[in-house]
């Protein structure tokens, strides 16, 4: 134990995981050690004889659990970027513990008192506190602390089994991902497909021990730009299908009867709390309020969005006629037929652009951004522990050189990694316990290129690149004293408003125009391209706008919905029928691997992304109008959204920014809808 690194003091320079150093067998005596140490502490908090205080109850709350919350962060990165069949073996082991070990603190009475004693008195405290006392009071208070004992042992159980179920989930939506094999022996089958793809295809089967063939995997990484670009209908359509039936496929790997017993269970769960579904708890403390707002907000995009998806279609009908074709367009053609579509009416293709948009260049282009809106600069660390090559370190300064915090990114695909492409920390900003700088890490799920070559995203990467780089400003400007408070720990659908915020700026023809450079040339993108790009951002809206509807309704559906769910392809059908969902369109997600809501916590919060996105739109009309880098707007942004975290109430400082309420109608401008 004396040896093990997560228990130590990660002791270079910046507090890095000292990841060369932690093997296998280090997790679980660290898991189960710190464990322990967190019990011992919370015991003192509750042995406490003295009166209940905020410091002595909460404060010392918000201290407690350091050496778990360290090896947790470094475990749970690891498990999602560089996995392995141990490290999920270690977290079907330690989840149902850690479910138990939270439950204990959270329905623990002697504890919850004292709480309750210091929310009732929450008037005498200061505004930080006072809003940490009501998140921390409300947070137990949802999860059943005004239960009796049998209720909340009951509920202890439903959480355990829900833990081990969504961590099973997951593990089978990778292992379908990797289990699909669509292999292509003849070159003639890969006309038209890009250079990058054809080479991972070309690795992918070199890893499966075969030689001179090509393999695709059901990612979206290798599905997309195959979809896009093959004209081979059939492979497309094969292709397509292994991407859908994951979760449905074999018998160890289905995820069928799990789906089904999540939604029973949290609706279970709902009831014993006093809510009538698993919906109405979880939008009880957002931005949102109830699902009726939810609902609305839908509700209103989703005519707009049907309408201009039903003309994409016509449009590419027409495509497919006019080429001698008579097929009727499917879902699995829409992005081939689009990307056509998208060249007739932009005379622009994706692979134009690509040349421009090197890695580096996105990269120093969201880094300059930052630095202009918020003072803050990027070094480059040279040396620090890694878990893997890929992973960089850069030192965040403010504008007096001041160490601000620890960036991480992690950008390439790779087998171990999961897909998509996300945010997280290995420590949150806070200040209760001495100053603790944020450590924060991107990773993605960009192409690797080959040895040599530069790294050539596409448009929708050099999105995701600032996306989730708005995420990681979150974290790394955040400036509050309390953990609980930092950063990122925001209410759902507020959380991707600073990301999505971030967008805005790649989206600008001006950052385009300064920092998308020929990566041979060095030249600047033709104006034309450019204005091309720019207008093309409406285009196929109709159908992105539709396809996330449809997977923010199946998500409510599913957890609203109050009878048991017999057969899930069944009672997804019923329910875009009855929305009016074209054939031509599948929902983002089907439920087998719909891994956001059933093991990614956004279960009845699919809708967020939506929501924060009427902020974003709202909220960047200053920016269109008084220059994109505003530095009074800049100022603001960064006073009232991104250092805040979750201190203050959210939507009073919304309007603090933007002077006035989000307008769902500039959202709908966004997206060409209205
Ligand atoms: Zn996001």
């Amino acid at each position: 134990m004396k040896n093990n690194p997560l228990l130590k003091e990660f002791d270079n320079q910046y507090g890095i995981p000292p990841f060369e150093e932690i093997k296998i067998e280090h997790y679980l005596p660290a898991f189960k050690k710190s464990i322990e140490t967190h019990k011992a502490e919370i015991k003192e908090i509750i042995d406490n004889v003295e009166k209940p205080s905020f410091e002595n109850v909460l404060n010392d709350m918000e201290k407690s659990g350091s050496d778990l919350n360290k090896v947790s962060r470094v475990f749970y990165n690891l498990l999602s970027a560089d996995s392995s069949d141990d490290l999920n073996k270690i977290a079907s082991e330690i989840s149902p513990i850690l479910s138990r070990h939270n439950d204990e603190i959270i329905l623990n009475q002697e504890l919850f008192t004292k709480i309750k004693a210091i929310y009732e008195h929450r008037d005498n405290l200061d505004s930080e506190q006072r809003r940490l006392t009501e998140v921390i009071y409300k947070e137990f208070k949802s999860k059943g602390s005004l239960l009796d004992e049998e209720n909340r042992k009951q509920l202890q159980c439903f959480n355990e089994e829900l833990s081990k179920l969504s961590l099973k989930f997951n593990q089978n939506v990778l292992k379908e991902t990797n289990n699909f094999n669509m292999v292509i022996e003849s070159p003639s089958d890969l006309e038209g497909l890009p250079d990058d793809l054809i080479h991972i295809a070309k690795e992918q089967a070199i890893d499966a021990g075969m030689e001179n063939k090509w393999l695709f995997k059901a990612t979206r990484e290798n599905l997309y730009p195959f979809l896009t670009s093959s004209g081979k209908r059939e492979l497309r359509e094969q292709l397509y299908k292994g991407y859908l039936n994951r979760g449905k496929n074999s018998n160890s790997e289905n995820n069928e009867e799990l789906v089904k017993r999540m939604a029973k269970l949290r609706k279970n769960k709902a009831n014993l709390l006093g809510f009538e579904s698993h919906a109405d708890l979880a939008l009880d403390d957002t931005m949102a309020e109830n699902k009726e707002n939810v609902f609305s907000l839908l509700d209103k995009v989703w005519k707009p969005a049907i309408a201009r998806a039903n003309e994409e279609i016509s449009d590419m009908q027409k495509i497919i006629q006019s080429e001698g074709n008579n097929f009727k367009l499917e879902a699995w053609d829409w992005w081939h037929y689009s990307e056509k579509l998208r060249k007739e009416k932009y005379d622009f293709s994706e692979a134009e652009i690509r040349p421009y948009l090197s890695l580096e260049n996105i990269r120093l282009a969201a880094f300059k951004t930052a630095e202009r809106l918020f003072q803050v600069s990027f070094h480059k660390i040279e040396d620090h522990p890694k878990y893997h090559e890929d992973l960089e370190g850069y030192e965040v300064l403010d504008q007096n050189n001041r160490l601000i915090g620890i960036f991480f990114t992690d950008y390439f695909a790779r087998p171990s990694k999961q897909g998509g492409a996300w945010m997280t920390s290995y420590r949150d900003q806070s200040k209760n316990n001495g100053e603790v700088l944020p450590m924060i890490i991107n990773v993605c799920n960009f192409p690797k290129p080959k040895e040599g070559e530069p790294t050539l995203l596409n448009l929708e990467h050099a999105i995701t690149l600032f996306h989730e780089f708005g995420h990681a400003l979150h974290g790394l400007l955040s400036n509050v004293t309390y953990p609980s408070l930092s950063g990122t720990s925001v209410p759902r659908d507020y959380v991707e408003f600073p990301s999505q915020m971030m967008e805005n700026w790649i989206r600008s023809p001006e950052v385009l125009f300064e920092f998308a450079t020929h990566h041979e040339s060095g030249e600047k993108i033709p104006g034309e391209l450019m204005d091309k790009y720019v207008a093309s951002q409406k285009f196929n809206q109709g159908f992105a706008t539709t396809e996330y509807l449809a997977a923010s309704y199946l998500d409510l559906a599913w957890h609203t919905e109050k009878d048991d769910v017999h057969d899930i392809k069944d009672f997804e059908n019923k329910l875009f029928n009855k929305k009016g969902l074209p054939a031509e369109i599948d929902s983002r997600y089907e439920s087998t691997y719909f891994s956001h809501i059933f093991a990614g916590g956004y279960s009845s919060s699919y809708y967020s992304y939506m929501w924060s996105e009427v902020l974003d739109s709202s909220a960047f009309e200053g920016f269109e109008k008084n220059g994109i880098f505003n530095k009074d707007l800049g100022r603001k942004l960064k006073e009232f959204v991104y250092s805040s975290g979750n201190s203050k109430d959210l939507m009073s400082q919304f309007k603090k920014f933007n002077g006035s309420e989000p307008n769902p109608l500039r959202l709908l401008k966004k997206r060409g809808l209205a």
